[in-house]
């Protein structure tokens, strides 16, 4: 036994994903959280991160094609096992700053006459999003 010898992340990750064309879902082959994200274990020192652990897949994959962790990774797709982080129709970062910004941008339109239906439109994404999170709840368990 070599012993030292570390198979590095990258490679621990992607033999896990079905990657595919641009336009398609990719995959995650291994463990899911009851949700339906992709689990992936990340050791000590992997990635940046200070201590052992599971990491949604999807997230991993956006680090791993961006070079940086999101604040959160969102689904385009209704695929929650998908690992497309390089199209953000699949998967695409969504930071809490962004929501934030724009309620207070909304607020502040709410002052003029008829213009609070203005709304910004970038929340349709997040909307399907949570839409699909309360259909299919936590019964999609992994056998
Ligand atoms: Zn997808």
């Amino acid at each position: 036994m070599s012993g030292r010898v570390r198979i590095p992340v990258e490679q621990r990750f992607w033999e896990k994903v079905s990657r595919r064309g641009y336009d398609e879902c990719w995959p995650w082959l291994a463990g899911t959280y009851p949700r339906g994200y992709g689990k992936f274990s990340i050791a000590k020192g992997d990635l940046e991160q200070k201590k052992a652990g599971y990491m949604g897949a999807h997230r991993v994959a956006f680090r791993l094609v961006h070079g940086r962790w999101p604040e959160n990774a969102l689904h385009g797709c209704d695929n929650k096992a998908c690992c497309n982080a390089l199209n953000p129709a699949h998967v695409h970062e969504g930071t809490q700053q962004q929501n934030l910004q724009e309620m207070t941008e909304r607020g502040r339109r709410a002052y003029g006459p008829r213009l609070a239906t203005n709304k910004v439109g970038a929340d349709s994404t997040w909307a399907r999003h949570m839409r699909g999170k309360t259909e299919n709840g936590d019964a999609n368990h992994h056998p």
